[in-house]
């Protein structure tokens, strides 16, 4: 190569680093317990209820696929702190750890990073505020159950805008409504001294919905005590924000005239974990399309601004080793999922009282199982029987720790509809990853956690990590 040549290569190198941009607007989803199965059910769910076999998620129409190992820094099977904390700041630290190294080091996540340049920023997620997920981006925390301590770091976060569950280690005990602080510290009062409107529970929903933001303004809102509900036992009473609904509110809170340095929303899909965890086919799909709307609603924003915005859909880790076959079957029958109407975990734990006419009664009408084979009535009878027992020993609890009568449940409905499921916590498969905007492309390819987060980092010039 000959000197011009060099010359010509060197601002031919220039000008390609000229023209990486950075995002003004940054969605960063995060599907808890969303592994491939998860999206591919959902997808033909979507299919079968809409008869169009050429419908897909929104999240698979994204251009640029990736793929991600999961892995934490002392397991191969990854829990939701770990996990959260690798794709926040591109660590691997160990099972239920929040925000920190191994070794105590506090790190610094891609959501501090981008309100320290200045840019508005939002934690909005299903699950309560104060779960792994959420807290890996604001939280440093060697116990992830430590949530009346992660609370008190969101209040301390200026972060613009929070909007999800858990009002219940925000509160105290003299507010009348169910709180899980042991000591009598009223957050929500300390929210509203550091500039937040707040929207405290189920009550606030509607307000919250005609609340019309103005510039500068902070927003927090909790709407339930724990968790939000699932998408499919919401459907019917809207008691609470759906996930888009909060994206929506969000997006015209953080994109308002004045907002120079755009945003950075960190979205969670919560719930799709709890439903991997309780063997729940209907509330896993049913909240994995909960999260595919909140992300649609972010596509609209992104088709106003493609040139500024970035959207990447990643996931922490695959919940229930969710298999769609089973047995020797070469078939899914999703139909049966329609019949479906409550969540295993939240709706149909404890409603088994003893009363074994009344309990088939209540599932015929909420699960469609007013037809049960010999062999289903041998599933749910065993449940049964162990549901009676009062003191499980540690052999006979192969329920996961819920109420065996609902797993006994949530098991016919799977074998209807020739799911099955490995085991009641994670496994350590890879999960897909999409995105679709400003330098979108880096995220392809097959990449380790913590390198999503690196990538987001180098993009947005954000020193991220230890
Ligand atoms: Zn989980």
């Amino acid at each position: 190569m000959n000197q011009g040549q060099i010359v010509l290569l060197s601002s031919l190198l220039l000008a390609g680093t000229a023209q990486a941009a950075t995002p003004k607007y940054v969605f960063y989803f995060i599907g808890d317990g969303m592994g491939a199965a998860q999206r591919q059910v959902a997808e033909y769910y979507l299919q079968q209820q809409k008869k169009d076999p050429a419908l897909r998620l929104a999240m698979d129409t994204l251009p640029v696929t990736g793929i991600t190992t999961t892995h934490s820094a002392d397991s191969l099977i990854t829990d939701s702190a770990a996990a959260g904390t690798a794709l926040a700041a591109g660590v691997k630290t160990n099972n239920g750890v929040i925000g920190l190294l191994p070794d105590g080091t506090k790190v610094t996540t891609l959501l501090e990073q981008a309100r320290d340049h200045g840019m508005k920023t939002g934690i909005i997620t299903s699950t309560r505020l104060t779960h792994a997920t959420p807290a890996s981006f604001i939280s440093k925390n060697p116990d992830r159950d430590d949530e009346n301590a992660i609370a008190e770091e969101f209040v301390a976060s200026g972060v613009d805008y929070m909007a999800g569950g858990g009002y219940r280690h925000f509160i105290n005990k003299a507010s009348g409504l169910k709180s899980k602080r042991r000591d009598d510290k009223d957050l929500v009062t300390a929210l509203t001294k550091a500039g937040y409107t707040t929207f405290i529970s189920e009550k606030s929903t509607q307000n919250f919905m005609h609340y019309q933001p103005k510039a500068g303004e902070k927003v927090f809102g909790a709407f339930s005590a724990s968790h939000l509900p699932y998408s499919l036992d919401e459907a019917s009473k809207q008691a609470t924000p759906s996930l888009a609904q909060l994206v929506d509110k969000g997006i015209s809170l953080l994109s308002l005239e004045g907002n120079k340095k755009g945003f950075f929303m960190m979205v969670e899909g919560g719930r799709i974990d709890h439903a991997g965890h309780a063997h729940d086919v209907a509330a896993n799909i049913d909240d994995t399309l909960a999260m595919d709307n909140a992300v649609k609603t972010a596509l609209t924003f992104y088709q106003k601004h493609p040139k500024e915005t970035l959207i990447v859909v990643a996931a922490d880790h695959e919940t229930g080793g969710m298999g769609l076959g089973f047995g020797k079957n070469y078939y899914l029958k999703l139909d049966q999922l329609a019949k479906v109407k409550q969540s295993i975990e939240d709706k149909t734990q404890k409603i088994y009282t003893g009363d074994r006419a009344a309990f088939y009664t209540t599932i015929g009408q909420q699960f469609g199982l007013t037809d049960l084979s010999a062999n289903e009535k041998k599933i749910i009878e065993q449940a049964l029987d162990v549901a009676d027992k009062k003191d499980l020993t540690p052999d006979e609890n192969q329920w996961g720790e819920y109420d065996p009568a609902a797993i006994g449940v949530a098991h016919v409905i799977s074998q209807r509809a020739n799911i099955y499921w490995t085991t009641y916590a994670h496994t350590g498969v890879q999960v897909p990853l999409s995105a679709i905007g400003v330098e979108a492309q880096q995220f392809g390819g097959f990449k380790d956690n913590t390198e999503v987060a690196k990538t987001m980092a180098k993009i947005m010039k954000f020193n991220i990590g230890a």
